[in-house]
């Protein structure tokens, strides 16, 4: 085991868009951080993949920008070709014709420019670049996040099965809730966290989702801007589905099909292939032909914590203060990419303020 004191002020856990953006703010404060992630790559739920000639987002669809701060970096990173407009609005109703129109609403839905990981990479891109101090650091996976003495201890496993030991001077967990609360646990007797914060913590829920991906021989008969967001409480099966071609992002036509949390809880065990010929049938109607022949190639993919369904008002929660430990992401403050952004950017600048504090 290898352990490291000192050498970064902050570890970051999770470079989803939560993770990078406390991240951005703990930087821009003059604070050294180290970002893990256990995937290998940076974007956690905003993900995109590549399925024969296809590319397919598996993760979040598209988002919006709401508030000023989500504004400002959405709009720099449209004029650096990083992300685009999709559309106004969606179908809500799958019966509409295939030519028919969309239901604009006036507020933008923005998409990478070639797949939602496109804005995490960019930020990640941009944080490293600030240099010295600051590393994201992919395939590593935190297994504990402990207190010992002032500081936080976080276990980390590589790749390679090698273990090291970072020490900091604060930790910012955006794990979902439940991984988090696990990491917590790992680390010993939770007697140094805060008790009400944790019980509080444990309220958080969310929904799985079953996604398929279905690489097609043609093109898909879906209505205009090429896809139908049934809703997560939609009556079917199916909450959305998407062209990713016509979406702009993959030259050959391939669906995401994103199931409901109903349907993903209550088909959870059923084996992936027989869950992914249900989600077939289901979108059936935007398949020009016999999916038999038309489906050339498919994937499913299932997310345990998709989206949440119980969140917390805060926009972020501290298990401990001495020395700080703070949860962040989408189940604080509000859900979804936006949500997830300023639940970071709120975290990371109020850990950034007592670090200082701590120093002055
Ligand atoms: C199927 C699906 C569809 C969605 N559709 C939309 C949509 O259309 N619009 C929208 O706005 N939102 C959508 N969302 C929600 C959106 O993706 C999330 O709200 C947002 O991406 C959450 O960001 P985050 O940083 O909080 O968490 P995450 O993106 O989950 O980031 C957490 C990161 O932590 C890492 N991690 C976890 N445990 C460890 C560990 N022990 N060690 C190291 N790293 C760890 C994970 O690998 C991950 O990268 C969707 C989500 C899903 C799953």
């Amino acid at each position: 085991m290898h352990e490291r004191q000192g050498a970064f002020d902050v570890v970051v856990i999770g470079a989803g868009i939560a993770g990078l953006m406390a991240a951005e703010r703990l930087a821009a404060h003059g604070q050294s951080v180290l970002v893990l992630d256990k995937s290998r790559g940076v974007g956690g739920r905003m993900a995109t993949r590549r399925i024969g000639g296809a590319v397919c987002d598996h993760g979040a669809q598209f988002f919006t920008q709401r508030t000023l701060g989500f504004r400002d970096v959405i709009e720099h990173a449209v004029r650096d070709g990083t992300v685009a407009e999709w559309c106004r609005g969606f179908s809500r109703d799958g019966s509409i014709a295939a030519d028919g129109p969309a239901v604009a609403d006036g507020h933008p839905r923005y998409r990478g420019a070639r797949g939602m990981t496109d804005l995490p990479k960019w930020l990640a891109a941009k944080l490293a670049a600030q240099g010295n101090g600051i590393e994201v650091r992919t395939g590593a996976k935190a297994t504990s996040v402990a207190v010992a003495a002032d500081r936080v201890r976080v276990t980390i496993e590589g790749q390679d099965g090698a273990v090291e030991v970072v020490e900091a001077a604060g930790c910012v967990l955006t794990a979902p809730v439940p991984q988090a609360l696990d990491l917590i646990a790992a680390g010993g007797p939770l007697d140094r966290m805060d008790a009400q914060a944790i019980e509080r913590l444990r309220t958080v829920d969310y929904d799985p989702c079953f996604t398929a991906m279905l690489v097609l021989d043609r093109p898909s008969l879906l209505p205009e801007p090429g896809a139908i967001q049934f809703g997560g409480d939609a009556a079917g099966p199916v909450a959305w589905v998407a062209d990713n071609q016509r979406k702009g992002i993959s030259n050959v036509p391939a669906l995401t099909v994103h199931a409901t949390g109903a349907f993903s809880r209550e088909h959870f065990d059923v084996p992936p292939d027989e869950v992914a010929g249900m989600l077939i049938d289901a979108v059936r109607p935007w398949i020009d032909g016999d999916p038999r022949t038309a489906v050339v190639e498919r994937s499913i993919h299932r997310w345990k914590f998709a989206t949440p369904t119980k969140i917390l008002p805060d926009p972020f929660v501290a298990v401990s203060w001495a020395p700080p430990i703070l949860c962040c992401g989408d189940a604080f403050a509000g859900p979804r990419v936006e949500g997830a952004f300023s639940s970071g950017v709120a975290a990371g600048t109020m850990l950034a303020d007592r670090l200082a504090g701590a120093g002055r």
